[in-house]
């Protein structure tokens, strides 16, 4: 595991779609919890820093798109952890609503290939234990995590802050490729929510920014996200 902050850590060895842990009293919260198959990875890497897939006591999930739940299910049977997610994504993860893209995407031979050689695989439905909504505080994680609703990339996502730590966790809400960026269109349902929702995490104070895919950002993290959201 690769400290970020504190008791911190993001997973290596992952094929896409990063996993967070927050190393508490109680034992280990993840946030997502990347693409099917990645539970070994997960395991192994959780070994290394000392920890079995049992440490885990709970699963946040910023939305439910197949790589952020992917691994979901395997992890919950082997460690029996708890699963947090929005009322609007829980159906999805549950296996009982299909994920919404963009109206303009359409999965195809070629768009199957393609998530297949960049890891994606299938979403085996998984429980959700808690379902979670803006406002909510998480003590259990952090003493002031916040819930804070960031639809448009899917109307159920949320991110979690925790304003002590100036510390975020947007999901797939901004994106890092290079420079900051918008998430993927395609995969975008309702891009200008999801400008509203950019616009409303850069008034927040951030130092460590930890994205859905990508490295964490933690130098001028306000300013640049500020300039960027100034840019929608
Ligand atoms: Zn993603
Ligand atoms: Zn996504």
């Amino acid at each position: 595991m690769h400290r970020i902050h504190d008791d911190i850590y993001t997973i290596q060895g992952l094929p896409i779609g990063r996993v967070y842990v927050i190393a508490g009293a109680d034992g280990l919260t993840l946030i997502d919890a990347s693409v099917e198959g990645a539970e070994r990875a997960i395991e192994r890497d959780l070994a290394r820093a000392g920890y079995s897939l049992q440490a885990i006591r709970r699963i946040l999930i910023t939305h439910a798109h197949p790589d952020h739940v992917g691994a979901l299910a395997a992890l919950v049977r082997a460690s029996g952890a708890q699963v947090y997610a929005h009322a609007l994504e829980a159906p999805i993860i549950r296996g009982q609503q299909p994920v919404v893209y963009a109206a303009t995407y359409k999965e195809t031979a070629l768009t199957r290939r393609i998530s297949a050689l960049i890891g994606i695989r299938g979403m085996p439905p998984s429980q959700v234990d808690r379902e979670i909504a803006e406002g909510e505080v998480l003590p259990e994680v952090l003493p002031d995590l916040q819930v804070i609703a960031a639809p448009g990339h899917a109307r159920g996502q949320v991110v979690f802050y925790s304003p002590a730590r100036k510390l975020l966790f947007c999901g797939d809400a901004i994106a890092r490729f290079g420079r900051l960026s918008l998430p993927l269109a395609q995969f975008t349902p309702d891009m200008a929510e999801a400008k509203r929702s950019i616009k409303k995490l850069a008034t927040l104070e951030i130092e460590t920014l930890c994205f859905g895919h990508g490295v964490p950002m933690k130098r001028r993290t306000s300013e640049r996200l500020r300039a960027f959201a100034a840019t929608l």
